[in-house]
């Protein structure tokens, strides 16, 4: 039996506006629903990426970079170095656990604006990972000793981010590191990328959380020919191998294999 005057539909209300539902509409990982034309007015979180607002997200705030964090993702931001450094250690225990040795104790994180990780983006040569604008939140220093081989300097990760997409970059930041610290040779950056993106993709699957398969269907679907497409290459290469057995495969290769 239905509760519903015939002819009526159930009217499903927007969790910004309270009024129906308005096509087209989002459902959020995190179970609201809401018109779609609310984030052409209202700010939109940089983690969780709700519009910014009472109903949804108890409103945000807007740090000095210009970026907007909603109160919810606020409430579990990272901002100072004590919590990058225990948070990266909970990624180094998750990331073991699927085989990947990072006790390397040079890999250490910094937490850094906009403008910072700009600068040293253009300091190395970085332009070439996007047309004149950043589209990266991390960044690994790497550092050349003078017998030729790669080490690295720090890790540096935008802050304030939710304490789950901070981890989420520190994964593939990681990755970069392991492949400076196991002397990889110079790979392509599409392939360099790609892998990397598949550390953070492999985190993020042992979160199971909503912020996290957030964050994979972006990896998975980011237009990037670099980043999304070197992810996807990644992912088509994987083949069923652990993440350990494959960059085995990439090192001896020095990129992805050639498919038959
Ligand atoms: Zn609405
Ligand atoms: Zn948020
Ligand atoms: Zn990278």
């Amino acid at each position: 039996m239905s509760i519903y005057l015939l002819g009526m539909n159930p009217r499903i209300s927007c969790a910004v506006c309270g009024e129906t539902l308005r096509k087209p509409f989002i459902t959020h990982v995190f179970g609201q629903s809401y018109c779609a034309t609310h984030l052409d007015t209202l700010p939109q979180c940089y983690s969780c990426q709700r519009p910014i607002c009472r109903p949804l997200t108890n409103g945000g705030v807007q740090y000095d970079d210009g970026r907007w964090m909603c109160q919810h993702c606020r409430a579990q931001a990272i901002d100072n170095e004590t919590q990058a450094r225990a948070l990266l250690q909970v990624v180094r225990l998750g990331l073991a656990k699927i085989g990947l040795d990072i006790h390397h104790p040079e890999i250490q994180p910094k937490l850094s604006t906009r403008q910072h990780l700009a600068q040293l983006a253009a300091q190395y040569n970085m332009q070439q990972y996007g047309a004149g604008h950043l589209v990266f939140d991390g960044l690994t220093q790497s550092v050349t000793h003078p017998d030729g081989r790669r080490g690295v300097g720090y890790i540096y990760v935008l802050n304030g981010l939710h304490r789950e997409h901070t981890a989420m970059l520190m994964a593939h930041e990681i990755g970069h590191a392991w492949l400076f610290l196991h002397h990889f040779p110079a790979l392509p950056l599409q392939v360099e990328e790609g892998i990397c993106e598949l550390w953070a993709a492999q985190w993020l699957q042992q979160q199971n959380t909503p912020l996290a398969k957030l964050r994979l269907g972006q990896l998975a679907h980011n237009p990037h020919p670099i980043y999304g497409e070197g992810y996807r290459q990644a992912l088509r290469h994987l083949r069923g191998r652990t993440l350990p057995g494959f960059l085995e495969v990439v090192r001896r290769r020095g990129g992805f294999e050639r498919v038959k």
